[in-house]
């Protein structure tokens, strides 16, 4: 079998007895000669240069020193037990502290001796030092420095005792790739090699790990992002493409009655042409014999309610049903009582079920759906419990999709014995080439354009030491007729706290604004649903002129009237959930504000993420920075976590790459859509490789 050597597990390597393998599964996943190969250095390190001491500054990132160990000592006890050492050169010292895995450490350092030092400084207590750092005796060092440009490898205080630091690492990496055996054959074809100049396998995964030059490095490096992007991407492609030929769609043939007189009588407003065009490209899905897998994006406000309406009616003209999912109780609310409005009179049947659901009228929507005499179903995720049963469910749409797990989304799949279209909505925009890996499996269409006449809400920064400036703007705002949130954190860890946190602060609002003059609203997710929505029909009724609220209704909800949004605790959050809070104001006509409340002490993420919403209304611009701050793995919507889990590309940084190993997939598929071509042969190995190493996608819908 061509991929033996690399299947060869790990104990099988010279170097690695029983023990060394348990400690590499357990610490770092490596189980196989390939796993091993495929663990990348996270830095190299140009040997031949030196800091001293005196030129650490704030921004530098690992350095190397050299200098003499002076002095060795335990400070503290118990868990706040420290080693300390100080290392001094010609222009200073510094200390280097380590929190574990002593008994290691202290075999290693000698007082007296000249050391290399390799590791990050951070500033602490008024001053640098370095925590954890590498370190080796300089004699060693430079015997053992043949090539001055070294690689480094992360690893774990256990594997560390038992010898495997970094150097530990790369020597069984030497092991590896001078075995005799080694066989790594290759997995590219030629024509894609030769069409990007790309390095062979071999030689990449050779290199990355012991490069003559930094030149060869980058060069090793680009092919085996190429690589991994690539058959990540061809994965998705072939997913996709085997999806729309195995799984037959419901036609819907008709744009008929329903459609059309809504959008004769009584559409509210003109449609914008963003919405045009996406109901275009659903419609086109619809009638293509193909099930839609499609998710729309569109930033806050964009009016995607009014999208999923105009859907929905297309497969009730067909004598289909829909349903509209929500993640909250509050938003399903919402959408029922909107389009239940903008529909009145067209003859369509809207119903609503959530958890809250009385058992009688349980009752009757159950006979409805079964008889097929109700057409659209809006709910939470009730709406997917198994005992709701549809007579035709034709259309599925999901509003929010990010707050879903993959497995309330399967089970949609399952409430018809045919698939039916499957339309994802999404607010938490992301950037093109992202969502191309995210959701590289579904057909992407965007609302980029918000409805006319709104003026970008302006946000402001206001310091907690000086938050009574908020209380006049407040009023000010009520006294023009308008209406205010102010929202509070409430975070699982510290829900008790918060909601006392929140309790305060609704008694200071109350104490602020009196009745008679003013009434306010509460909602947290602590209480009833009857009472929420009690709630929040007071407000939206205008028979209160401020709501007091947690996150609950952070995503969807839509009350055009209030122009005000008061963000507490606003460097708890991140910048995508304060983007779709600030979304809750700025959807009339009137000019409305966000305002964000933080501590006087702000961490430098948590100023660069409010200073990016003071910036910028844009949630494109926003994904960026935020994609930046936090890297992909938290974000919104990483459902595929396997995608996640790249070795050595980086999906914000190789956006160039993830667009051209996309294109040549499609290219390679629409050239040998079977892959039985000869030249396609090292492509399917690999695949097979893949699928067996890492499950195959196909589950994920
Ligand atoms: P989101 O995309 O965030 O779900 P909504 O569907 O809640 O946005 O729409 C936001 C607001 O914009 C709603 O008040 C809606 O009535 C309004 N709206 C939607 N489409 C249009 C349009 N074409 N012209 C004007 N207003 C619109
Ligand atoms: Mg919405």
């Amino acid at each position: 079998m061509a991929d033996s050597f690399l299947d060869t597990p790990i104990e099988y390597l010279k170097g690695v007895g029983p023990k060394r393998a348990e400690l590499l599964k357990k610490e770092l996943g490596i189980f196989s000669f390939y796993d091993l190969i495929h663990f990348f250095p996270f830095r190299y390190v140009d040997r031949s240069r030196f800091y001293t001491i005196r030129e650490i500054e704030n921004d530098v990132n690992y350095i190397q020193l050299k200098g003499t160990i002076r002095n060795v000592q335990y400070i503290g006890a118990g868990r706040g037990k420290r080693l300390v050492a100080t290392l001094s050169d010609h222009t200073g010292t510094i200390e280097m502290v380590w929190f574990q895995g002593f008994r290691w450490i202290e075999g290693k350092i000698k007082t007296g001796v000249e050391y290399t030092i390799f590791g990050k400084p951070s500033w602490f207590n008024g001053r640098f030092n370095l925590a954890h750092p590498e370190l080796e005796p300089l004699i060693e060092a430079q015997a053992s420095s043949s090539n001055p440009f070294m690689p480094f490898y992360s690893s774990t205080e256990k594997l560390k005792s038992a010898g495997l630091d970094s150097k530990g690492i790369s020597k069984l990496m030497k092991n590896l790739v001078s075995s005799d055996r080694i066989d790594i054959p290759e997995n590219l074809p030629f024509w894609i090699l030769d069409r990007y100049k790309l390095m062979p396998r071999l030689s990449a995964l050779t290199q990355i790990h012991f490069p003559d030059n930094p030149e060869i490095q980058q060069k090793a490096e680009a092919r085996l992002k190429f690589e991994e992007l690539f058959f990540i991407q061809l994965r998705l492609c072939k997913l996709k493409a085997t999806r729309e030929q195995k799984v037959k769609g419901f036609v819907f043939p008709v744009v008929g009655h329903f459609f059309n007189e809504f959008f004769k009588l009584y559409l509210p407003f003109q449609l914008t042409d963003a919405q045009k065009k996406v109901i275009r490209e659903i419609r086109v899905d619809l009638g293509s014999g193909k099930q839609m897998n499609r998710l729309l994006q569109g930033d806050v406000g964009s009016g995607k309610t009014l999208v999923a309406l105009m859907v929905a009616l297309i497969a009730i003209d067909n004598g289909f049903q829909a349903c509209l999912m929500s993640p909250t109780e509050i938003l399903a609310n919402q959408h029922y009582q909107t389009l239940q409005k903008m529909t009145q009179g067209l003859g369509v049947s809207i119903h609503l079920l959530t958890g809250s659901t009385k058992a009688a009228v349980r009752k009757i929507i159950d006979e409805g759906l079964t008889n097929g005499n109700f057409h659209l179903l809006i709910g939470t995720h009730a709406l997917i419990e198994e005992n709701v049963v549809f007579k035709n469910l034709g259309l599925v749409i999901i509003d929010e999709q990010h707050r879903f797990g993959v497995e309330q989304r399967a089970k949609l799949w399952k409430k018809s014995n045919h698939p039916p279209h499957i339309l994802v909505m999404t607010a938490t925009p992301i950037p093109r080439t992202l969502a191309m890996t995210l959701y590289g499996d579904l057909d992407i269409s965007v609302i980029d354009k918000l409805p006319p006449g709104r003026k970008p809400v302006v946000t402001r920064h206001v310091y907690e030491s000086s938050r009574l400036r908020i209380i006049g703007f407040m009023k000010k705002q009520i006294e023009g007729g308008r209406q205010i949130f102010i929202v509070y954190p409430l975070i699982k860890e510290s829900e008790k706290l918060d909601l006392a946190n929140l309790m305060e602060g609704y008694d200071a609002i109350i104490r602020s604004f009196p009745l008679p003059h003013y009434a306010v609203s509460i909602v947290h997710g602590k209480m009833k649903s009857a009472d929420k929505e009690f709630e929040m029909q007071r407000f939206i009724k205008g028979q209160t002129q401020i709501m007091v609220a947690t996150t609950v209704i952070e995503v969807g909800v839509d009350i055009p009237n209030a122009s005000v949004m008061i963000i507490e605790n606003a460097e708890r959050y991140g910048l995508s959930q304060l983007h779709q809070l600030r979304g809750r104001v700025g959807r009339g006509a009137d000019q409305s504000y966000c305002v964000l409340v933080t501590g006087d002490k702000l961490s430098a993420d948590s100023l660069t993420r409010i200073q990016t919403m003071v910036g910028s209304n844009n949630g494109f611009e926003i994904a960026e920075v935020d994609l930046r701050l936090r890297g992909p793995g938290d974000l919104a919507g990483t459902r595929q976590s396997g995608i996640m889990d790249l070795k050595i590309a980086n999906l914000v940084r190789d956006e160039a790459i993830i667009a051209t190993t996309r294109n040549i997939a499609m290219e390679l598929l629409h050239a040998d859509p079977r892959l039985e071509k000869d030249i396609h042969q090292p492509v399917v190995r690999q695949l097979l490789f893949l699928s067996k190493k890492y499950g195959d996608w196909s589950s994920i819908s």
